[in-house]
């Protein structure tokens, strides 16, 4: 029996090599590896400062604490999405509202998110931060938000969880043209892999001293930041409240070495798409649909079944491609339907495009091992169960 998952992480030779090397040297937590996955992804991106976490749910957090945002605060993201991106606000004490998603990219609505705002006027409800998220690896309309950013002035956070290796008009995911920050992920399932792992990129110094300091405890050895008179070269201060949210070495490691074949990853998963794109294109089944200023990373390959040309719902379909040894998945309930956040006042039916796509979607097999061979059994399958 095939067992194909929906992804999977790919290590070399090389990237067990490279955590032995770290494994024996002097450092094992925070050290020099950390710094140089920073500086290698940083370069990579084209942002000027990088800070890795334990995860990309640490980052989205200090990054909403390095925006200011708490208590009396409010941040807007999209439905369709991790429930990270939207916790990372209540961890702060501020309180969380969505904006519906477009029906061809599935991103947040930039049309939906000016009507919001302009709405937003009469109630006084503005938010202080907003987090667009590239689903499956297709940025947002960054442009749109970034005008309105401007209009309004909120912090624009860019949850690129999915996004590493792509661009958008020209410039890489992460170079924070359009944005304050970029929080990025390195689960095994994303694009590249450190274990686990997170790094928060930026332009500005202010945000990126701020996001230091949450990582480790809101201690600082730094001159500059001292409230008091140093005590000697043992001194340290706490000036805020921070966490331990530092990653290894050993992930470090790991991720510096994923790094050098990030291309090589993107550009297996574009060859896949475009083979998808071709195998499925006559099925009543609405392929993912690419705006032509972005250039994805493929992290998700969704397809949407065509409620009123295909003969069987969704769940029949996910469940018969399990049978068949295909680990699809489903991407995303929408957050503002989980218990959680029915809890908080959200209602079904608050954001009826996020709920309507999440009706019909199923994710299909993409990652960077994923063979010519299993992709045509896949295809072959998605045929027999879909006609
Ligand atoms: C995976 C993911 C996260 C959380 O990443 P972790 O590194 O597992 O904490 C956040 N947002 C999105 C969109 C994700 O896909």
């Amino acid at each position: 029996m095939r067992h194909i998952p929906y992804a999977r992480q790919h290590i070399s030779q090389d990237d067990i090599q490279a955590v032995m090397d770290t494994l024996q040297s002097d450092w094992l937590t925070q050290g020099p590896a950390v710094e140089r996955f920073e500086q290698a992804v940083a370069r990579y991106c084209g942002a000027r400062y990088a800070v890795a976490v334990n995860s990309a749910t640490s980052a989205l957090h200090v990054a909403c604490l390095a925006a200011g945002l708490g208590e009396g605060d409010l941040l807007w993201t999209s439905p369709n999405t991790f429930v990270a991106s939207a916790n990372c606000a209540l961890y702060t004490g501020a309180a969380v509202d969505f904006v519906d998603i477009d029906t061809q990219t599935y991103n947040m609505s930039v049309s939906e998110l000016s009507d919001k705002l302009n709405y937003a006027r009469r109630t006084g409800e503005f938010p202080k931060v907003i987090i667009p998220v590239h689903f499956a690896g297709q940025s947002c309309d960054m442009k749109g938000i970034h005008a309105l950013s401007r209009q309004y002035g909120f912090t624009v956070i860019e949850d690129a969880s999915h996004a590493i290796g792509g661009n958008y008009l020209g410039s890489k995911i992460g170079s924070c043209r359009f944005s304050d920050m970029t929080v990025l992920s390195f689960h095994p399932v994303k694009i590249i892999t450190s274990g686990e792992g997170g790094m928060v990129l930026t332009n500005r110094q202010d945000l990126y001293e701020k996001l230091m300091l949450f990582r480790s405890h809101g201690i600082t050895r730094g001159q500059e930041l001292l409230e008091g008179q140093s005590h000697g070269p043992w001194y340290y201060e706490q000036i805020s409240l921070g966490f331990n949210y530092r990653i290894t070495d050993i992930q470090a490691a790991l991720g510096e070495n994923q790094l050098k074949r990030i291309d090589e990853f993107v550009a297996r998963r574009r060859q896949l798409a475009k083979q998808y794109s071709l195998g499925l294109q006559d099925l009543p089944i609405i392929l993912p649909w690419q705006h032509p200023d972005v250039y994805s990373s493929w992290h998700l390959y969704v397809i949407m079944l065509d409620q009123e040309k295909c003969k069987k719902h969704r769940r029949q379909v996910f469940e018969e491609l399990r049978q068949a040894g295909i680990g699809v998945n489903v991407h995303y309930i929408p957050v503002h339907t989980q218990p959680y956040y029915q809890k908080l006042g959200f209602k079904h039916g608050d954001f009826p495009a996020a709920e309507h796509y999440y009706q019909g979607v199923v994710s299909i097999p993409m990652y960077y091992s994923f063979t010519d061979e299993e992709q045509d059994y896949v295809i072959a399958k998605i045929r027999e169960v879909i006609q």
